[in-house]
């Protein structure tokens, strides 16, 4: 990549990465060894860099679900991951599932590295605030943080994640106020929680933690979601060969898969098409994107987003005791009578729903990505500036295949880029590690070439 020259004024090119989680973090790395003019300043409002949502976990049973084989942060560094375990002295082999939290201490490794790399050596500035507003100015970006500071940057790249679950379909406003829901289940303190028995709504990978963190305590707890639908666990996988064609639907592209998984078994006829998946989604019209949304995903996201086999002998176990009960069916209603949680839950195919009283509600239905529900922040700001818009499906904002963000007239805003879920509708496959570490890289290289365009 050429490096952008110092402007007239011997400035160099500033970029403002808002958000420090895994995707901004990589995003400033591949900037920061991109191009040897680049300054950073790094973004976070959370009081650790580069662990984000996913990496600050502290449970010990909250382990990576992804094997550590393929978690290195660089895509042309496939060992990188298990190699730095190596050197910190953990037997953990390519195969282990080690703890969210010691992936998080690989991340902050990296940022101490970048922070002392004599090539790197004034050009990252980390900004331990908030940015509460982007303002085009001048060609650049006037960047406002919370505390009252502001800096200009030629670009900006918004890595800020997605956004907190949504507010749960039936509940009134007598929920929110209540000491026993939890609206953000990454900020459940298991040892304070309010006694008793728990209602999870979700039945994803956030469930599963949740569960796991209040299991032994006593409690009942029951997940409810649409279709009640659990993730698999690993398992030994016999791959299967790269499909050739068969995914003009998700009708087809169904059936592809489950001849896929005859030849093998399931686990590699979901592997084999993950080199291809952005592919497909590209290749499909909206409607047909839409269809997926409505029908497939459920079942597409407990194969693909597979439990580490210990959390799946666990959760398994929790069911067989009756600790927790896992069904499909709906809420209807919720309420808070000062005292405890009045639900009522109509179960799938069931005429009646039934009526239940909870000490802990507990919102796992995910975090959600569509910009026009953010009411206050960043995204909300940027959104009344008509600087981004959300994607026709509603999953994040609307970007560019060089992951430059679109504006509310349909045309590309000048210096803005994004990476991370925020930008699944692009490319649908925007949200682990394996699929990060590609785009972060792209990501910088976009940014790159836009200043040098520029400049
Ligand atoms: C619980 C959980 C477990 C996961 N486990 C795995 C796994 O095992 N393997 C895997 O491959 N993937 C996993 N993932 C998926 C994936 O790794 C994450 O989604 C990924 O880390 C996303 O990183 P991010 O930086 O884009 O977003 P985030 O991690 O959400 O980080 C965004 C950061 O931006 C900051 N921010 C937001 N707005 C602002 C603002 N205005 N100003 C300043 N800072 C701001 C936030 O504080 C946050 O730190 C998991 C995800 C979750 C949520």
């Amino acid at each position: 990549m050429a490096s952008r020259k110092k402007d007239d004024a011997g400035r160099r090119p500033v970029v403002a990465v808002i958000g420090g989680g895994f995707s901004g973090l990589l995003t400033a790395i591949h900037l920061l060894q991109g191009d040897p003019s680049v300054v950073v300043r790094l973004v976070e409002r959370a009081p650790r860099f580069g662990r984000g949502r996913a990496y600050s976990a502290l449970h010990a049973d909250h382990v990576l679900n992804v094997r550590a084989a393929n978690m290195s942060a660089f895509p042309d560094r496939p060992g990188h991951f298990v190699e730095w375990l190596a050197a910190e002295g953990e037997a953990a082999g390519p195969d282990a599932f080690v703890s969210r939290s010691r992936y998080g201490d690989y991340l902050q490794a990296l940022l101490r590295e970048e922070i002392v790399d004599p090539d790197a050596a004034g050009r990252l500035l980390l900004e331990a605030d908030e940015a509460v507003s982007l303002i085009s100015q001048d060609g650049g970006w006037r960047v406002e943080l919370a505390l009252g500071r502001a800096f200009r940057a030629d670009a900006c790249v918004l890595a800020v994640g997605l956004l907190p679950p949504a507010p749960l379909p039936g509940a009134d406003e007598t929920v929110d106020a209540a000491a026993g829901y939890v609206a953000e289940p990454w900020r459940l303190d298991p040892a304070t929680a309010p006694e008793g028995d728990v209602l999870l709504l979700g039945s994803g990978l956030t469930m599963v933690d949740v569960a796991l963190s209040l299991a032994g305590q006593g409690r009942r707890l029951l997940a409810v979601s649409r279709h009640g639908l659990v993730s698999r666990g690993h398992g030994a996988v016999r791959p299967a060969a790269a499909p050739q064609g068969g995914f003009a639907t998700p009708v087809e592209a169904l059936r592809t898969l489950r001849r896929l998984a005859r030849s093998a078994d399931w686990r590699g006829a979901v592997d084999a098409i993950r080199p291809i998946t952005a592919d497909i989604w590209r290749g499909w019209p909206p409607a047909e994107r839409r269809r997926f949304l409505r029908h497939a995903r459920p079942w597409w996201e407990v194969h693909r987003h597979r439990m580490a086999p210990a959390v799946a002998t666990r959760v398994a176990s929790l069911a067989a005791s009756g600790e927790l009960t896992v069904a499909a069916g709906k809420l209807e209603r919720l309420s808070w009578d000062g005292a405890g949680f009045h639900a009522r839950i109509r179960g799938r195919g069931e005429t009646k729903p039934h009526d239940w009283r909870f000490d802990v509600v507990i919102n796992c239905t995910g975090p959600r990505g569509d910009p026009e529900t953010a009411a206050a922040g960043l995204l909300a700001d940027l959104r009344r500036r008509r600087a981004i818009r959300r994607d026709p499906l509603g999953l994040g904002l609307d970007v560019t295949d060089e992951l430059q963000v679109v504006g509310a007239d349909g045309k590309p805003t000048a210096g803005l880029f994004a990476v991370g879920p925020l930008t699944r509708a692009a490319v649908w496959e925007a949200l682990a590690v394996p699929d990060l570490r590609n785009q972060t890289a792209q990501a910088a290289r976009a940014v790159l070439s836009n200043l040098a365009a520029a400049g």
